[in-house]
Parts: structure tokens; C-alpha cells; sequence
């Protein structure tokens, strides 16, 4: 029975950052508050549980936890009692205080396995003012020997005085030839790893989480109905057919397609798109001859309504009719 699978490893690309913390570990120099942050979709949190499992593990093997020893066994089955994980109780929203007291909690507790305990945050600039603060006693001398590994895209979002208080580890991003492998690993039946690995950006994990959530069919239906509406379909109609796709994930796709087509309209080389899979809509604007002006100005307008719907939450149906009545405009239909 192979259950090896269990365990995170290092990949290929966090070897580099992997090394780095080995060794401050060797020479003893390894911090209690460690930041790991780089890239979306670069596999930071399947990092930091590889890390929470190395540092529980009690004979590691080449830089590796054992698989072997009680505390592997224990984090294989997902449930070893010195390792925790701290998330917002819903996507997207915030790590609340009570979330960190609890935390603080745990670490002021003797380990269970007398050895570490490890705290994985993430992300944590989910953390508001008042929950980052609760941490910072915490982060500065946490009691016995407790490691936090707090996970972040970009650094700035952090409060300084949380930063200030951690050693920085970054996870650099895969080539394209390692974001192409561990995803035909992962999907060995799928026929569009090529375009995946485009249009995530070389961030696998985000590809990962395209296919697992469903944003790859928001993907399809948005382009849909783009096209529907260049063959005469009314916004409405196609307004109403986007309503279950999630407003800031249309906005990203929608000035993502805007960049292909910009560079297409430029060099006329649909071998430079990302979204080559696409291609319909793609020879829409090429055959339309879109002024690149209009483009630019269209992924400003999409920026803009960006914005407002961070701010004000407007109505998501209101919101991509004014945006589909503009695409139309730019094609020139009205
Ligand atoms: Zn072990």
C-alpha cells in the first residue's frame, strides 16, 4: 500500500528555498516566524505543509521527512496534534481575532509528540489590523519550540511589524517546462496542459484550482458569450447567462483576452496568443480590424468597473450588461 502520496514534497522550482531553510535549520538558525511568499498559483501552501512535516518529522532522510517515524504516519493521516492549519472561515474573507487566540492558544501548549509544534497561516494577510495584532507576542517569543509559517502572494501586504519579526523565504516560479510536467503529472488525460500552463501563467497551482473549482467552464461561458453577442445576441440575454460566474474572475479573463488580442491585432501572429484555445473569438477581432486604441480603452473601462465592485458590490447582472454593451461598442455593432 503506497501511501508516500500523503506526504507534501518540495517540487522541482521550491528546491532553491527548500535548501535555504534546511540549512538555517542545520545551523540552528532557523527563525520561530518564517514568511513564505512569491507568485499565485506558485504551490506556497503545499510548501509550508512540506516544511510543517519536515519539522515534525523525527529522523529526517536527505533534507526530507522520513514517511516513516510516528510523526509522518501521524501527518500522512492528516492528523497530527502539533501541526495546525489557520485559513479565513470562508474564502476571501478575513482570519478573525477569536481565529488567533485560538492559535495563541496552541502555542502556549506543551507539544503533544515533545518535540515542535508548527502553524501554518494562510494567507496571512487575511489577518485585519486587530488579528495581526493579537499575533505579534505570539510571532516575537512563542513558547517551547514552535515554528509559524505565515503564506503570502507579495510581501507589502503584511503589517511591517509582523514582517519585521520573520525570516523571508521565496518561492521562485516554475519554468515552463516544470509547470508543463507537474501538471501533465497531475492530469496525465487532459489535451489543453499546454494551454493551462499559458493562461495561469506558469502558476500550476492555479491551474489546479481552474480545474477543481469550475473557473475553467466560467472561462468557456464568458467567451460564449462574447461571441453571442458579436453574432447579434442581446447583452441581456448573455448578462443573464453569466450570472452564476464569479464577477472578479470575469474581469480577470476579460482583460486577459484583451492582452492577447492587443498583441494580435499588433502582429497579426495568433502563435503569440495565450489563449490560443480560443481562436474563434481571437479571429473575431482580427477579422474586425480593432483599432488597438479601443482595446486599451476597453481594458480601462473593465479596470474601472473593477473597482467600483470592490467598493460598492453592484449588481453583477447590471455590471456585465454595461460590460458586454461596451464590447459591443468597441466591435463597432452600435
Ligand atoms: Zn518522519
Amino acid at each position: 500500500m503506497d501511501e508516500e502520496h500523503l506526504l507534501s514534497r518540495p517540487l522541482d522550482w521550491q528546491l532553491p528555498a527548500w535548501s535555504a531553510l534546511t540549512e538555517a535549520l542545520s545551523k540552528d538558525h532557523l527563525a520561530h516566524g518564517l514568511l513564505v511568499y512569491g507568485q499565485q498559483g506558485v504551490g506556497k501552501l503545499h510548501f509550508a505543509k512540506a516544511l510543517g512535516q519536515f519539522l515534525l518529522c523525527a529522523q529526517p532522510q536527505n533534507g526530507q521527512a522520513c514517511g516513516q517515524c510516528n510523526g509522518c504516519l501521524l501527518n500522512k493521516a492528516g492528523t497530527h496534534p502539533d501541526l495546525i492549519l489557520v485559513q479565513p472561515e470562508e474564502t476571501g474573507k478575513a482570519i478573525k481575532v477569536d481565529q488567533v487566540r485560538e492559535l495563541n492558544h496552541f502555542v502556549s501548549q506543551t507539544s503533544q509528540m515533545s518535540g515542535k509544534k508548527v502553524v501554518i497561516i494562510e494567507p496571512a494577510d487575511a489577518m485585519n489590523i486587530n488579528s495581526s495584532n493579537a499575533l505579534l507576542k505570539t510571532l516575537e517569543e512563542p513558547s517551547g519550540d514552535t515554528h509559524l509559517i505565515l503564506v503570502v502572494d507579495s510581501l507589502s501586504s503584511l503589517m511591517a511589524t509582523i514582517r519585521s519579526r520573520c525570516q523571508y523565504y521565496e518561492i521562485a516560479s516554475p519554468t515552463r517546462e516544470q509547470a508543463y510536467r507537474f501538471l501533465k503529472n497531475e492530469y496525465p488525460d487532459r489535451e489543453d496542459i499546454d494551454v493551462l500552463v499559458n493562461i495561469s501563467e506558469q502558476g500550476p497551482f492555479y491551474a489546479k484550482e481552474m480545474i477543481e473549482q469550475g473557473k475553467l467552464e466560467w472561462r468557456s461561458i464568458l467567451s460564449q458569450g462574447l461571441l453571442d453577442v458579436c453574432s447579434g445576441k442581446s447583452t441581456i440575454e448573455v448578462a443573464e447567462s453569466w450570472k452564476t460566474i464569479d464577477t472578479l474572475e470575469a474581469f480577470h479573463w476579460l482583460d486577459n483576452w484583451l492582452r492577447d488580442m492587443i498583441v494580435l491585432v499588433m502582429t497579426n501572429d495568433l502563435s503569440r496568443v495565450k489563449n490560443a484555445d480560443l481562436s474563434e473569438l481571437m479571429h473575431v477581432i482580427q477579422a474586425r480590424r480593432v483599432d488597438p486604441r479601443y482595446l486599451h480603452r476597453y481594458r480601462e473601462v473593465i479596470a474601472e468597473m473593477e473597482e467600483a465592485t470592490i467598493k460598492s458590490h453592484p449588481n453583477k447582472q447590471l455590471v456585465y450588461d454595461r460590460l458586454l454593451i461596451d464590447w459591443n461598442k468597441m466591435l463597432g455593432n452600435l
